[in-house]
């Protein structure tokens, strides 16, 4: 966290606003607008994802990485539905509702199984590799497997840099398969994302332009406060055409208008709170150097670290240093490492 974010967040607080819609405060929808586009060029993310370019894609802030998820699987659900329903008009709703499959890695969050649960849809945690990476042979087989029982795949939530190891799935043979069976790909970067504005990193970058959409959290990596978790869409109109519920109460004039979303249909909640700000002072604050600066110090004390337990023969490194994370165990009895720990 960082002293620029804080002083935002009291800005927030003290403006009491609640963004329902844009008319409730045009600051607080524009400048959202403006800072999404700031980070997807910061962040070197394809130019669809920008408000500022032609196309429906778009960026917004979530609360959490949780949040993002959930709205690309419920997004993602409902497009699936919708497309099931044309093509077989035979089938009854519920019965397209109980055939959904969605998949994963057994590597990835807690919260993308928890979002399976809450949109009433089981995420199937595919095998990683010995690497810890899924990779798009992995999601082939279960989805061949599982449209040849007559199921319907809806969504792929990949990541890049896992919790455990901080380990990047393979985005690109992930993404040919989901193009394949018209599968939505998410990508949920929550930790890592902020390593995309780095050039020594651009690898972590491949294949993102063929994502649906994907989320990060500037308070992970970024010097933002929590909460500020980044999430950009392909095709924001699928999230909203999924979620829009209207009331006369909600309607203004400058509805529809480009440059004016009503990100109340992007997300779950209908009121929303000015996170724009804070990143806005942030970024005014420390810039572009100064934020990626921060995140490669963090790289370096992670190095720094990780010689330091190379160089004690108590210790050994278990996964490869990724980033600002060195995965590490006491040698011997996993006991010793469990003590550690609580000790620590
Ligand atoms: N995804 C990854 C890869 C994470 O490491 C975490 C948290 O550690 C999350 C998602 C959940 O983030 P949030 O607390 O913002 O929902």
């Amino acid at each position: 966290v960082s002293y620029p974010s804080i002083v935002g967040e009291i800005l927030s607080s003290g403006f009491g606003i609640v963004g329902f819609s844009w008319i409730c405060s045009p600051a607080c929808t524009e400048l959202e607008v403006v800072v999404m586009d700031w980070l997807a060029k910061f962040l070197k993310l394809p130019s669809h994802f920008l408000h500022e370019s032609e196309g429906p894609g778009g960026g917004v802030i979530q609360g959490s990485a949780s949040e993002a998820v959930l709205v690309a699987v419920l997004a993602a659900r409902e497009q699936a539905v919708r497309r099931e329903r044309e093509c077989h008009p035979e089938q009854s709703e519920s019965e397209i509702r109980g055939k959904l499959i969605a998949y994963s890695s057994d590597q990835s969050n807690s919260c993308i199984e928890k979002a399976g649960v809450l949109a009433a849809m089981p995420i199937k945690l595919l095998p990683a590799g010995d690497d810890l990476v899924l990779r798009g042979a992995a999601l082939k087989e279960a989805i061949e497997r599982d449209v040849a029982a007559g199921l319907i795949p809806v969504i792929c939530v990949a990541t890049l840099g896992t919790t455990g190891t901080c380990a990047y799935d393979d985005i690109e043979s992930l993404s040919s398969i989901c193009e394949q069976h018209q599968v939505w790909l998410h990508v949920d970067a929550a930790y890592a994302g902020g390593a995309f504005a780095l050039d020594e990193c651009a690898e972590l970058r491949r294949g993102l332009d063929r994502v649906d959409s994907l989320n990060f959290n500037l308070h992970k990596f970024m010097l933002v406060n929590f909460d500020c978790s980044a999430m950009w869409l392909r095709d924001a109109n699928k999230v909203i055409d999924s979620f829009n519920v209207d009331r006369i109460y909600l309607k203004h004039k400058h509805e529809g208008q480009t440059q004016i979303p009503d990100f109340r249909h992007w997300q779950i909640p209908l009121g929303r709170r000015f996170r724009a700000l804070k990143v806005w002072i942030t970024f005014r604050t420390l810039g572009a150097e100064g934020l990626r600066a921060h995140m490669r110090k963090h790289i370096d004390l992670a190095i720094q670290f990780e010689n330091l337990v190379k160089a004690d023969e108590r210790f050994e490194v278990v996964a490869p240093r990724a980033l600002g994370l060195v995965c590490f165990r006491a040698k011997g009895d996993n006991e010793v490492t469990s003590q550690l720990l609580q000790r620590l």
